[in-house]
């Protein structure tokens, strides 16, 4: 069986030479484990952090070492009473196309409730930042302009739509005509600017916003966080998720910019973690589950084919390949 394991820390935009890919014997559960195969496994922007030797909320991967992500698989061998063979169960494992876990720490799938892999994206850890993110942190009013950036990704996609839900105007930000397309015919999205084609993201912004913005849910930074502050409304609220845009960074280009605005408009600025919701995760998920049934809230999902192919899965990320949450489907091994 194969795994991933980290070759060498990156600096500035990772490439496959920071992968490495091993073929290591079949781990064998122990009591109260069990071994899973890999159906799907994620690639998360958060990884690259991980890649790093830094202090972080997520401890850094060693060199040498597999690397975790959340997987959705199914169980071949259970030394667990809780779960038999053939269960399909998400948690944190590895990228590898086997791994051992405490039956504790992984959550059963239901195969009849739709599409397994949805528990990696919109039904999993992406859809509960965004339900987290946007009705706890970010609190969409009806009436509001809501903001999103990387708008079309797992997470955003996710929060727009929830921002619409709660009767809010919603403009997105992302990479592509494609995706201002999926946005705008498909999700709802008011409006949408394909940021990678604009010359003048302030002028697109303040077109989009002809009222301001009262709430900015951010995965990005960079640029697009420059575009949307000097439109703060009072008393918005901007909901920090991620970002990406720096993630790649060698040095950050500026300190925080325009901070000044943060005055005239009382703007509270927020960051968060989905992790702070552990005790609520049920709630999130049957209520974007309910509204994935009844069409309130649709998804994509890019997949990438075959477990060879992850790091580039993971570099796509980097790249804006994916249109909706990136995922690696892994074959028989
Ligand atoms: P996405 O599915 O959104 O994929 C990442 C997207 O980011 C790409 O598709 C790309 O889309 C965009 N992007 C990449 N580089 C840049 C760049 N330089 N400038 C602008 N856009 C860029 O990933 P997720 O939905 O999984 O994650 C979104 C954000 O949420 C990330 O910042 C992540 O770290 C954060 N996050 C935070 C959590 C928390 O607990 N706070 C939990 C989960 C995620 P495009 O084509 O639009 O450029």
């Amino acid at each position: 069986t194969r795994q991933w394991r980290l070759a060498s820390r990156p600096t500035g935009e990772p490439t496959r030479e920071n992968f490495d890919l091993v073929t290591v014997d079949r781990p064998e559960p122990e009591s109260g484990e069990v071994l899973v195969k890999t159906r799907y496994q994620s690639v998360d922007p958060y990884m690259r952090g991980r890649m790093r030797d830094e202090e972080s909320y997520a401890e850094p991967w060693a060199v040498g070492e597999p690397m975790g992500a959340a997987v959705v698989g199914e169980v071949v061998e259970s030394e667990a009473d809780a779960l038999d063979e053939g269960d399909v169960v998400t948690g944190n494992l590895l990228w590898a196309e086997h791994a051992v876990a405490d039956a504790d720490a992984l959550r059963r799938v239901d195969p009849d409730r739709g599409p397994v892999s949805t528990a990696l994206g919109v039904l999993g850890m992406p859809g509960v930042t965004a339900y987290f993110g946007t009705l706890d942190v970010a609190e969409p009013q009806p009436g509001d302009t809501v903001v999103v950036s990387a708008a079309a990704g797992a997470v955003g996609s996710v929060a727009g739509q929830l921002a619409r839900l709660s009767g809010a105007r919603v403009v997105g930000t992302a990479g592509s005509d494609e995706k201002v397309d999926w946005l705008t015919d498909d999700l709802g999205f008011d409006e949408a600017i394909n940021y990678d084609e604009t010359d003048d993201l302030s002028g697109a912004m303040a077109e989009a916003c002809p009222d301001g913005i009262d709430v900015y849910f951010d995965n990005v930074g960079g640029p697009i966080t420059d575009a949307v502050w000097p439109l703060l409304n009072v008393r918005s609220r901007v909901a920090v998720c991620g970002q990406i845009a720096l993630y790649n960074a060698t040095a950050v280009p500026t300190g925080p910019r325009k901070l000044g605005k943060l005055v005239e408009s009382r703007a509270r600025v927020e960051g968060f973690l989905v992790g702070d919701y552990e005790g609520r995760w049920d709630e999130a998920l049957d209520r974007l589950s309910a509204f994935v049934r009844d069409g309130r809230i649709r998804y994509r999902e890019n997949v990438v084919e075959g477990f060879e192919n992850a790091p580039d899965a993971f570099l796509g990320l980097f790249e804006g390949e994916n249109v909706g949450k990136q995922l690696v489907r892994v074959g028989d091994p």
